[in-house]
């Protein structure tokens, strides 16, 4: 993720098929798709062969998804059309890096696609965790907690649960009595959970995250800060939600689990605990992205609100909207210059 100010001096790009065509194209293919999520930590040495090898094989078998490759392993958010399924696992199976690794599929799918495109991306990390990873033990991770021992964590009063995701994604959705950290990334949320739990520090802890993997080395790096009993939610939200289903367990998460594709959120719990940034009375937990492209920030809208005002996250994104075409770029640089220097930004990305 990145920082508030790096997002700022990013120039925001005019893509030559806009987002809107894209999402055009994956919805007229009707197929059933299967959106699934995985990760691991694996020596990968070749990221960019790996990367070619990937995007070969699934571009063949019309899978989408946002996948992060580095030589410390890979991070997908995906679909598959169900009819490529068994080819598609087939495959996975056949690869050495990736052999026995745990797919977590979505419990819902969307009404649109889950992903309008297939975008393979080989980055230094494969969650940007702002870490020294040589100046801790990251192998020494906390032990695993299913859905039901979760369950009893969230009931004990000599443990606490924390939320080690971003607070756009806890605002929708958590789990009863979770500490929610008001942090924009990842980054700050590992800067400011060792403090924040200094008084706890005898507690028994559980982390959380939407699939795993943020807890992988929040939960070594706080053992590295001296917490000796750190436990972590297997496979995420999104393995609890399945697991509680299955196993006829009572749901303590409430709400939704924001994810990162364009379903935007899965519903968990049926409660709504957010409310609408536009008028900030009606509960609303249905994210949009703000229609003006320049701005595309994340923001919750009531039905009431976006019927009024359409997907603009404020009156000044709706009027950049009425500027022609020819003068856009002008109006995107004085954007990023004046606007979005002053608010924060959300960016709806893992890493
Ligand atoms: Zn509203
Ligand atoms: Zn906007």
């Amino acid at each position: 993720m990145n920082t508030v100010a790096t997002a700022a001096r990013k120039k925001t790009k005019i893509d030559p098929i806009s987002r809107v065509e894209k999402r055009r194209l994956a919805e007229a293919d009707t197929r059933e798709r299967v959106t699934l999520s995985f990760y691991r930590y694996v020596r990968i040495a070749d990221p960019e062969a790996f990367r070619e090898r990937l995007v070969d094989k699934w571009s063949q078998l019309d899978c989408m998804g946002r996948i992060y490759v580095a030589s410390e392993g890979i991070n997908a958010q995906m679909n598959v059309p169900k009819e490529n399924w068994d080819k598609f696992d087939a495959w996975v199976k056949s690869q050495p890096e990736l052999r026995g690794v745990p797919y977590k599929i979505a419990v819902e799918e969307g009404e649109g696609p889950s992903f309008i495109k297939l975008a393979v991306k080989v980055r230094d990390k494969i969650v940007a965790d702002g870490l020294d990873d040589s100046s801790f033990d990251v192998t020494n991770v906390g032990e695993y907690l299913t859905a039901a021992e979760m369950n009893d964590y969230v009931d004990d009063p000599d443990a606490v649960v924390v939320d080690m995701r971003n607070n756009y994604e806890s605002e929708v959705g958590h789990f009863e009595s979770a500490i929610t950290p008001d942090v924009e990334t990842f980054r700050d949320e590992l800067k400011v959970t060792p403090e924040t739990l200094r008084i706890h520090k005898n507690k028994k802890i559980a982390l959380y995250c939407t699939g795993g993997i943020r807890c992988e080395k929040a939960s070594a790096w706080l053992k590295h800060n001296g917490f000796e009993n750190v436990k972590h939610l297997k496979g995420g939200i999104i393995d609890y939600a399945r697991q509680v289903k299955q196993e006829g367990l009572e749901n303590k998460f409430k709400g939704k689990n924001f994810v990162f594709d364009e379903r935007l959120g899965e519903r968990v719990g049926s409660e709504i605990i957010s409310t609408c940034h536009l008028c900030r009375k009606e509960k609303s937990d249905t994210h949009y992205h703000c229609e003006n492209q320049i701005c595309h920030r994340l923001f919750l809208g009531c039905p009431g609100c976006i019927e009024k005002r359409g997907s603009y996250c404020s009156r000044a994104c709706n009027l950049i909207s009425l500027v022609p075409q020819k003068h856009k770029k002008t109006v995107a640089r004085l954007y990023n210059e004046h606007i979005r220097k002053r608010r924060p930004f959300k960016k709806v990305r893992m890493s």
